[in-house]
């Protein structure tokens, strides 16, 4: 029966293929021994294979073994937990932060644990797969309104009843690469006294000096604003954070299941998320690379005539009628020398290349992606 099922999937061009890599993530990547310009990475720092940060790898093995050995509440627990912990708690603004084991283990345990059966959920159509299961784990009320429509958001909150409200939204759009209007919904949050949850996966290293998005938009952290954020991303490590207020951090110790049941994050990949966020505030030239090349990427696609569709931030998508074309056209820049991959339905309703450019590249391996995108047009890729 999977047989056929994986058949089917072939067939319809939406079959899911892992294609490992034999070098370290960076800006090019080695795969099935061919050298490929990277442009489907969230190493947006190129901190994911950064020397310093080895060093304190290295160390943290050293002095703390390799696994944790246990979940937090137990004895996987050490001292650069609380280390990280704080320094989050700092570079967020809150009182607060607790790590969580991933970005998808944050949201499927802490969205659960902060709605009962008397919360309403507010969320945004095109939010992260990892909330989507996280509302549907939790016995909350589940209304999705339009993307980034605070109209539609409206008119589903006036029809609450008495419950409490809680408004989950992405930062920034995985798929897309805009910006939820987080000056607005703070706004709406405040006046309905609802909770006000932001992903900012693809906001933290990235947006403003690196804070996120709350900085982006000059807004400041308040007791209702929970920020959760991934280390997996621009801080080049692995595992994720809720920073928040300490009732709110204390609350998900004792209720997110995902943080009760599961093993605590291993030394190393936390002393590398320390070592990462140190870069971060002590070179801020390289989120300055990151946006230069942006620009640069931006200009050249535009030079060309390719639409990038709302994108706002370093993820840029390059919008297909089909599968099949986004697939025929990955594949041509593979054979160029440009990693970029396809995304299909049903990840998202329109089919796409998402770039995503990095401060790690350099002007000629932006060049190098629009010449190939340049040969790809005339070939009617697209
Ligand atoms: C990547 C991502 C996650 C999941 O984070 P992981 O640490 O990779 O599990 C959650 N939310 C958003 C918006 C993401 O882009």
């Amino acid at each position: 029966m999977f047989s056929k099922r994986l058949k089917e999937l072939s067939s319809k061009g939406l079959l899911r293929r892992i294609k490992d890599r034999s070098s370290s993530q960076g800006s090019t990547i080695i795969i099935d021994g061919k050298r490929l310009i990277n442009f489907s990475s969230n190493d947006y720092l190129g901190l994911c294979s950064n020397h310093r940060i080895k060093e304190a790898v290295l160390h943290a093995v050293t002095v703390f073994g390799t696994g944790a050995g246990a979940s937090r509440l137990l004895s996987g627990g050490i001292e650069l937990h609380q280390r990280l912990e704080k320094l989050i708690a700092d570079f967020k603004g809150t009182a607060s932060a607790l790590l969580l084991n991933s970005g998808y283990a944050a949201n499927t345990g802490s969205i659960p644990a902060l709605s009962d059966k008397d919360t309403a959920i507010f969320s945004d159509e095109l939010n992260h797969a990892s909330i989507i299961d996280g509302c549907r784990l939790s016995r909350g009320n589940i209304n999705i309104y339009r993307h980034r429509d605070m109209d539609d958001l409206m008119r589903l909150m006036k029809r609450k009843g008495r419950e409490r409200a809680i408004i989950v939204t992405d930062s920034v759009f995985s798929m897309n690469g805009d910006i939820a209007p987080l000056v607005d919904l703070r706004d709406i949050a405040l006046r309905h006294g609802a909770l006000l949850y932001i992903d900012d996966a693809h906001g933290t290293g990235v947006l403003g000096s690196g804070k996120g998005a709350l900085e982006h938009f000059g807004l400041v952290p308040e007791p209702f604003i929970i920020q959760m954020g991934t280390l997996s991303k621009a801080i080049g490590s692995y595992g994720a954070f809720i920073a928040a207020s300490a009732d709110i951090t204390g609350f998900l110790i004792n209720t997110s299941r995902s943080f009760i049941y599961s093993t605590a994050l291993p030394p190393h990949t936390v002393a590398a998320s320390i070592e990462a966020l140190r870069i971060i505030e002590m070179e801020p030239q390289r989120i300055q690379r990151l946006w230069n090349n942006r620009e640069i990427l931006i200009h050249g696609l535009h030079s060309i005539g390719i639409d990038i569709g709302p994108s706002e931030t370093p993820i840029i998508p390059v919008l297909l009628k089909d599968n099949d074309s986004s697939l025929n056209l990955s594949d041509f820049l593979f054979r160029h020398g440009i990693y970029a991959l396809a995304i299909r339905q049903p990840t998202v309703s329109t089919p796409r290349i998402r770039l995503t450019v990095t401060a790690g590249h350099t002007g000629e391996d932006i060049h190098a992606l629009i010449r190939a995108l340049t040969e790809a047009r005339n070939c009617r890729l697209l």
